[in-house]
């Protein structure tokens, strides 16, 4: 069998057609180009645009992408009817390499409660169709919908047809996400065993994550012949969505030594395109997501992250570059340990003897209890505490209290304490009575910062406010509890402004000693 005994595997994205159809995920066409382009860089093989018979604006999308993208094969859905057919062909017409995508379900009850055709009918529609397509393309992909859930005699003997009458790539799809990897591998071995002509076309899969094994399914397939994967950028589709293209490429990289194939996808390449899918689509990649999410290479935990600084190898399967991570983010938070620390230091080009190390390190893990993660900032801060013997804080909040009226702006006024006991008032004006404490906070310290993120959590009447800033080139948090939103924002902005006068201060008396020796 000539295509599956070739090691290379074909991609062919659907993230413009199934993953648009994805509840909520509806592109316009400007950010349909862009994710093609996206596309186009991540070097897939076949590029589905669209279903121009669906809607007026999906046959625009794949006119634009059929005229404006150069590189992957363009791809168009129709049903197996002429006219859609022909939608196709007009639609696809300025592209220089273009494929049409026949579909028809196969499945018993498909037949029965969606066409209402018979099995015969169902042969003879597809048969036609194809033949059709054929006159306009020399590249014809036909897919039997509900595949997995057909008889698979009866789906035998429609490849069989379909193949006769010309069609050049043949999609076993698990429309419903119902099939079991081992199962969906048979049902492949089972067709290129009893189709004639099978060794003539390329064989693809086309599989949906409804239990969470579309992946799985799509790479028990491949290694039983098929030599086409459909995929989603950020596995994004209808439902719980299709078969992840950064994971199944990932995988069979990875995992060369025991798949033997090869993409032409360019892995360093992932990271943007699912940055692209998901900034076009609104939907947000999950943290933990494999490959692309935030947490894919980031480490908490001490141990872990130890084995990370000697040799990546030891947690990491992947290098972060291959898939366009700029490094592996070693995480400074409450499980971290004693590298991590000094590695940080290091980086910011920071020495400590061991028993100033000793204290910075209790001092981090002490602040990391009631911190999720720590910047920078936080952690110049916690050593100049340490090597100056930070005496008390620089400020403490005394109270604070706003009014906003008709016009949009807010006043505040702030009440601090300063070290040295004395109270200082202040207040001023913002666009929300938050800008205007923070104004007021920045008036009476004269520290001015850029707030980079405001989050706010918490229940039970009790609110738990996160800023993280940015001042000059180092970034700070702060957090803080309170009953009152204003008056967490204001605690954890005053917790900012402390750490940034120690390190500020600590700055100043180190060019100040430098200066008279
Ligand atoms: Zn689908």
């Amino acid at each position: 069998m000539q295509e599956a005994s070739s090691d290379r595997v074909i991609v062919f994205d659907t993230t413009l057609r199934d993953g648009e159809q994805a509840p909520g995920a509806s592109m316009g066409l400007e950010q349909k180009l862009r994710v093609a382009r996206a596309l186009t860089a991540l070097g897939v093989d076949v590029l589905e645009a669209g279903f121009p018979a669906a809607s007026p604006g999906d046959h625009e999308a794949v006119a634009a992408v059929a005229r404006h993208i150069e590189g992957p094969i363009i791809c168009a859905l129709a049903r197996a009817h002429r006219d859609d057919i022909d939608s196709v062909t007009q639609a696809l017409g300025p592209a220089q390499r273009k494929r049409c995508h026949v579909f028809l379900a196969t499945s018993p009850i498909h037949r029965q409660f969606k066409l209402n055709l018979s099995s015969e009918e169902v042969v003879r529609r597809a048969v036609d169709a194809i033949r059709h397509a054929r006159e306009s393309f020399e590249d014809v992909e036909y897919s039997a919908e509900d595949a997995a859930r057909t008889e698979p005699d009866f789906l035998c003997e429609v490849v069989e047809r379909v193949i006769e009458a010309g069609a050049t790539t043949i999609n076993i799809p698990d429309t419903v996400g119902y099939a079991i990897p081992a199962q969906f591998a048979g049902l492949i071995v089972h067709l290129r065993k009893r189709v004639r002509g099978i060794d003539r076309i390329v064989l693809s899969v086309h599989c949906h994550n409804d239990l969470g094994l579309a992946v799985a399914n799509t790479l028990a397939a491949v290694e039983a012949g098929a030599r086409q994967v459909e995929c989603t950028v950020n596995g994004i589709g209808e439902r719980a969505g299709n078969c992840s293209l950064e994971e199944v490429v990932m995988a069979l990289r990875t995992r060369a030594d025991h798949f033997q194939l090869r993409t032409g996808v360019r892995t360093q390449e992932l990271c943007a395109a699912s940055r692209a899918v998901a900034k076009a689509c609104g939907f947000a990649v999950a943290r933990n997501k494999a490959v692309v999410g935030q947490n894919a290479f980031a480490h908490e935990a001490g141990i872990h992250q130890h084995g990370v600084l000697s040799n990546a190898l030891t947690y990491e399967i992947m290098r972060p570059e291959d898939v366009g991570f700029e490094s592996s983010q070693l995480v400074l938070g409450k499980h971290s340990g004693r590298h991590l620390l000094r590695h940080r230091l290091e980086q910011l080009g920071i020495r400590l003897d061991d028993a100033q190390f000793e204290r910075a390190f209790a001092e981090v893990k002490r602040l990391a209890d009631h911190k999720k993660e720590l910047h920078d900032g936080d952690v110049v801060a916690v050593v100049e505490g340490v090597l100056h013997g930070a005496s008390g804080l620089q400020w403490e909040l005394l109270g604070v209290s706003t009014a906003s009226g008709a016009g949009g702006l807010a006043t505040a006024a702030v009440t601090l304490r300063s070290r040295d006991g004395s109270e200082v008032q202040d207040a001023a004006c913002g666009q929300s009575p938050l800008e205007a404490v923070f104004r007021s906070i920045e008036r009476i310290t004269g520290t001015a910062a850029r707030v980079r993120e405001y989050q706010v959590g918490g229940t039970n009447g009790d609110s738990e406010v996160r800023i993280e800033v940015q001042h000059r080139d180092r970034t700070y948090s702060g957090t803080a509890h309170a009953a009152d939103v204003l008056e967490g924002s204001a605690r954890a902005f005053v917790e900012i402004v402390n750490r940034i006068a120690a390190s500020v201060g600590s700055r100043r008396e180190a060019s100040g000693s430098e200066a008279r020796t």
